[in-house]
């Protein structure tokens, strides 16, 4: 089922969420419809409260392969890359977003199980991405006052 993106501002987007206590089929139905979400707005990945739920839950895909992330933490990070990001929540907006180049995270996947993602490049850009989302920061909240204001965002 394709669920609505929401738009900044949206308030979940703004919020931590909350952990997910036990995957069970509710969880694995909200995770399906996600990746169905995300492929239909060419995203690369969806956070949960980008459609409406209060969950650390996100699904991922840069391009080899569909990725769950579940209460994820980050373990590690490693260097600096800038990139330029985009966001299914704040349409035609595109920034320049320095982060770390390498990270891992611990999380739990769609079985429940506890998984070790090590990501570089994109992966690590797109993992750091979502799970700002479940911290409730968007990409224009990491950039500095005078760039928000050369780009008029609120
Ligand atoms: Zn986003």
């Amino acid at each position: 089922m394709l669920l609505e993106i929401k738009k900044h501002p949206f308030p979940l987007l703004k919020k931590r969420c909350e952990a997910v206590k036990t995957v069970n089929g509710e969880i694995r139905a909200l995770i399906r419809d996600m990746f169905q979400t995300m492929y239909h707005n060419n995203g690369i990945g969806l956070a949960s409260n980008q459609v409406g739920h209060d969950l650390q839950l996100a699904v991922i895909d840069v391009g080899d392969g569909k990725r769950v992330i579940i209460n994820p933490k980050i373990i590690k990070k490693q260097g600096k890359e800038t990139s330029e990001e985009g966001c299914l929540s704040l349409p035609h907006l595109f920034l320049k977003i320095k982060r770390a180049k390498r990270i891992e995270v611990e999380a739990l996947n769609e079985k429940g199980e506890n998984v070790r993602i090590k990501g570089e490049g994109l992966l690590a850009f797109c993992l750091q991405h979502e799970i700002d989302h479940l911290n409730g920061v968007l990409i224009k909240d990491r950039i500095g006052f005078l760039h928000k204001l050369r780009n008029l965002i609120k």
